[in-house]
């Protein structure tokens, strides 16, 4: 089976895998123990925290570990509705995540705004500052890159602008860490990660706080996390997390991307070159190197498409790994003003720092021959 469907989870990498199981086997020991062995696997947390600041640009202890980033992400919403006044309003991207959009909606209802996109998919940052001329939002939520189109999101202006209006800012980074240079991010006010989808386990992930604030928590009874989070860490997973966002990293910072954005470039002017009615979505904006989501020329034909790829060896998606499966049409291509008829056209070819062009002609082949199949 060919993997392009890594905006929903990636497979877990060599050092991440090792990392794990060498921190199983070194930190036995529960971290908020009084003995010698929870102190080492305290110190051995410690040092994580350091590396993901050091990476992410922040205070180490403005990190909590979660089980996740829709954790964390709930984590937020479920702290502003508690700290903010009755009449607080939150400005929310119109193409976040689920996690993020159904809390605000669960906490705040009427009180969430929209903050529009572009029919490129970019976050209209405009519309903000047109906004701030009149009024002040609790806080402004952007992610950094979206998982159904990959399009790369102002999040840097967006950091600037809130700053310059003392407004909470709050990015989801989760599509972005891992494929993109992470520095920076910790300049948000709040900002999310997950592990799983760089390389690390599932069901671990971060929550960069505001510094020197403190947060009402939403799960309670342990204290860990400075009483921010309770449950014992998962050492071994952040340490793997640490692992697979290192290598990572690594392999940005040596301009490894550069040959993946080459080979997405190669695959989609193929696709456009084998059916002319094939569109590329969000193809005039700048995107993550991994993702090219396409709206496909044949109707009301998603699911079968991911069919019939995964009996040709593909596994792709309709989007994200959410709504994957359900009818409803994408929020995110809604946001976009693409229809709901367009919007059940579109399937998602998510890369991976491993996939080949051999991988890549392959895919082109089996869409060749699935649309063949699929007109006759
Ligand atoms: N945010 C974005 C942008 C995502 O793509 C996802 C996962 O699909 C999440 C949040 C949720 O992350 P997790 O699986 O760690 O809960």
């Amino acid at each position: 089976m060919v993997y392009f469907d890594h905006n929903a989870t990636s497979p877990l990498s060599v050092p991440a895998r090792e990392a794990w199981l060498r921190a199983s086997e070194e930190f036995v020991g529960n971290p908020s123990s009084p003995h010698r062995l929870g102190a080492r696997a305290e110190t051995a947390l410690s040092s994580a925290r350091e590396k993901l600041a050091d990476i992410l640009g922040c205070d180490p202890l403005d990190i909590v570990w979660t089980s996740g980033a829709t954790e964390s992400n709930n984590m937020v919403l479920h702290h502003l509705a508690a700290a903010a006044p009755d009449d607080a309003e939150v400005w929310i991207s119109a193409i976040e995540h689920p996690c993020v959009l159904a809390p605000a909606q669960h906490y705040f209802g009427p009180r969430i705004r929209l903050i529009p996109a572009t029919r490129s998919g970019v976050v209209e940052l405009d519309w903000l500052k047109a906004q701030f001329q009149k009024k002040r939002s609790t806080l402004v939520a952007i992610m950094a890159a979206n998982n159904e189109t990959g399009v790369l999101q102002p999040w840097q202006d967006a950091v600037r602008l809130c700053n310059e209006y003392d407004v909470p800012f709050f990015c989801d980074a989760v599509q972005w860490i891992g494929k993109l240079p992470a520095s920076g991010l910790g300049g948000a006010d709040w900002l999310s990660g997950c592990a799983h989808k760089f390389g690390g386990p599932r069901g671990v992930g971060f929550l960069k706080c505001p510094r020197k604030g403190s947060v009402n928590p939403l799960i309670l009874g342990g204290e860990q996390e400075d009483g921010r989070r309770s449950g014992t860490e998962n050492v071994a997973g952040i340490l793997a997390m640490i692992a697979a966002l290192e290598e990572a990293e690594s392999a940005i910072s040596k301009g490894e991307t550069k040959i993946r954005i080459q080979l997405q470039e190669q695959f989609e002017t193929r696709l456009r070159k084998s059916s002319p009615d094939i569109e590329v979505i969000g193809d005039r904006a700048p995107r993550l190197w991994n993702t090219t989501a396409a709206l496909m020329p044949q109707a009301n034909c998603q699911q079968r498409w991911v069919v019939k790829l995964d009996k040709a060896g593909f596994a792709v998606s309709t989007g994200s790994a959410c709504a994957s499966g359900k009818e409803k049409p994408s929020h995110v291509l809604n946001a976009m003003g693409f229809t709901p008829e367009e919007s059940s056209r579109m399937i998602r070819f998510s890369s991976g720092w491993e996939t080949t062009d051999h991988d890549w002609q392959k895919l082109l082949d089996a869409i060749a021959s699935v649309s063949k199949e699929m007109l006759s």
